[in-house]
């Protein structure tokens, strides 16, 4: 009985504290946020080479877009020598010290570029699953999580691009398709658009097709096709794939 009723006590306080300890981690982790993060996703530590987790592959998805001429980057959530040297493009590319460590500079980049949805500002997910006016992700090749988180990532290796060539507008003509949208348009059997690893741009963008489908060997981006190769003169495709197929004879690519 004595030994039941300690128990009971001891649960009590315990149950006492952690209520207590709730109340502080709660109140401590809203004045720590800083100012400028939004409600997409807010890092907690400096990342550099060396570092592995669920951090370092958001960051890796930030960064896609930052590669050299015909690499890419693999969001496998270790930070290795590729992450490295994205992330020393990236923060040169926008101004800051190049030092491949992410810290409070380079995450104030990103809070600046990522919209609440974790779109980047320039991108939102309206112009990439309204092919044919669908408005969401399903029907297609992948399951609808994963098709978004496709298409997520092509949008920041667009903003990439975008920013590189100079701010100018991108004009998306065309992102996922669902099987029966992919039909309607002619799309192939096998299209990447099918699980929203792929973006066309048309002739209303800023840029020429040709400077994108240029820019997009710097972008990670595995296929590129565009004026020159069969039904692309009018529009600049890239998408993410196992394996390189680039074509725009037209642009010397
Ligand atoms: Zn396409």
């Amino acid at each position: 009985m004595r030994t039941k009723k300690f128990v009971r006590l001891a649960v009590s306080q315990l149950l006492a504290l952690g209520i207590t300890i709730t109340g502080l981690v709660a109140v401590s982790v809203v004045t720590a946020s800083p100012a400028h993060a939004d409600a997409c996703y807010t890092w907690s530590r400096t990342l550099n080479r060396g570092d592995s987790g669920e951090d370092v592959r958001i960051l890796q998805s930030r960064i896609a877009g930052w590669m050299s001429y015909g690499e890419n980057l693999a969001l496998d959530g270790n930070f290795g020598p590729g992450t490295e040297a994205a992330l020393k493009r990236f923060q040169s590319g926008y101004g800051l010290t190049a030092d491949g460590i992410a810290g409070s500079a380079t995450y104030s980049k990103i809070y600046a570029l990522q919209d609440d949805d974790c779109t980047p500002i320039h991108f939102n997910h309206s112009e990439f699953n309204y092919s044919c006016g669908e408005r969401d992700y399903t029907g297609g090749a992948v399951s609808e999580s994963t098709a978004k988180v496709n298409q997520l990532r092509v949008m920041w290796q667009l903003e990439a691009m975008r920013h590189k060539l100079g701010d100018r507008p991108f004009a998306i003509t065309s992102g996922f398709r669902s099987y029966s949208c992919n039909s309607s348009v002619g799309g192939s059997s096998s299209s990447r658009h099918l699980y929203g690893e792929a973006a066309d741009m048309g002739t209303g963008s800023g840029p020429t097709l040709c400077e994108m489908a240029r820019a997009a060997r710097y972008a990670g981006f595995e296929e590129i096709l565009g004026p020159g190769y069969s039904g692309h003169n009018d529009h600049t495709h890239v998408a993410n794939r196992s394996s390189r197929f680039w074509s725009a004879p037209s642009c010397g690519i």
